[in-house]
């Protein structure tokens, strides 16, 4: 296996894209009249994009897996493997709003090493190779193609919104946009269109092929909750989320991480709170609450990892972690 692309692999990977283009422009345009109060057309569509995709990509790179989000959503047992998103932004498509993409990366090493996004209704695609640049519809990009732009913009996605209650008595130092494509968010910014990226929860498909365009232009980027870099073969990440963070610049990092952290905070207050394995195992000071502690420690980061449904998922968890902490200061068993 080779750990980087052919010449003629990447040229594989555009015309494949082209094809995927085509079928979703075609079926864009149809929506109007087409589409069904169950929405039949667009999962058509996106179904129709993945299988394509995984079909043409295992021709492309034999041997190599693929997640993707209409399909495998367990982390290939293969150095090398594609990430697929063959639709982000289907609220967008489905509503006629001409604004998705596709996404497309190939990992290495548990990192992107090739990626592609195209951004149909603007005729644009990107392509970063890892140590060798961005390009956008093959011209080079660089961080003083960034630096042209003078944007206060300030990306946000439906769930990391609910940052601006939590710090009420602060202006947001930010014009804040909801593009409603993840991908397209975190490129915002590796464009120069916006300063900083923040989302709540996307999951591996939706941010894949950005990851890399933001690396090869020198956007930080902070992963507020788990790392995607230190995924395992074999995991399922059906609902992972990724909270993260990124930023134009490190003084752009830096002025938003706040807000990034707040977004978390709640969650990560209660579980210092209620979660403290210490204290438990100290009061039941047995190989039993150990076993006890640590199963609630999981379940606790787990929570906090996914935070596919914070409000209720994390509540819950302390809840149960509470009536533990109250059964073990009264050495009861654990109801
Ligand atoms: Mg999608």
């Amino acid at each position: 296996m080779i750990s980087v692309l052919s010449d003629d692999q990447l040229g594989a990977v555009h015309v494949l894209l082209d094809r995927i283009r085509a079928r979703q422009l075609q079926d864009f345009g149809q929506i109007g009249s087409d589409v069904k109060p169950d929405g039949s057309l667009i999962t058509d569509c996106d179904r129709w994009s993945d299988a394509a995709l995984v079909e043409g990509l295992a021709s492309i790179a034999p041997g190599e897996g693929v997640l993707s989000e209409e399909g495998s959503k367990t982390v290939p047992n293969t150095r090398a493997y594609w990430v697929v998103d063959p639709l982000d932004g289907t609220t967008n498509f489905a509503a006629g709003i001409p604004y998705w993409a596709i996404s497309v990366a190939r990992f290495v090493d548990g990192r992107p090493s090739e990626v592609f996004l195209d951004v149909l209704a603007l005729n644009q695609r990107f392509v970063a190779l890892r140590g060798r640049g961005a390009t956008r519809n093959d011209q080079l990009l660089t961080s003083k193609t960034r630096a042209l732009a003078t944007s206060s913009c300030v990306s946000l996605c439906s769930r990391s919104i609910r940052v601006l209650q939590r710090k009420p008595d602060q202006r947001f130092p930010g014009k804040i946009r909801l593009l409603g494509v993840a991908s397209l968010n975190l490129v915002s910014v590796a464009m120069g269109q916006t300063i900083a990226s923040l989302e709540a929860t996307p999951k591996i498909w939706d941010f894949a092929a950005a990851w890399l365009v933001l690396d090869e232009l020198g956007c930080p980027i902070r992963w507020l909750g788990a790392d995607p870099a230190h995924l395992s073969a074999g995991q399922d990440v059906a609902d992972l989320g990724f909270p993260v963070l990124a930023a134009g610049s490190w003084a752009h990092l830096a002025r938003f991480l706040p807000w990034g952290e707040a977004l978390l905070r709640p969650y990560r207050s209660l579980l210092r709170e209620e979660g403290s394995v210490g204290y438990i195992f100290g009061l039941r000071g047995s190989r039993e609450a150990a076993v006890q502690a640590e199963a609630l420690e999981a379940k606790a980061l787990m929570c906090l990892r996914r935070l596919t449904r914070p409000e209720g998922a994390i509540p819950r968890c302390c809840k149960f972690i509470k009536r533990s902490r109250e059964a073990a200061m009264t050495n009861q068993p654990i109801s």
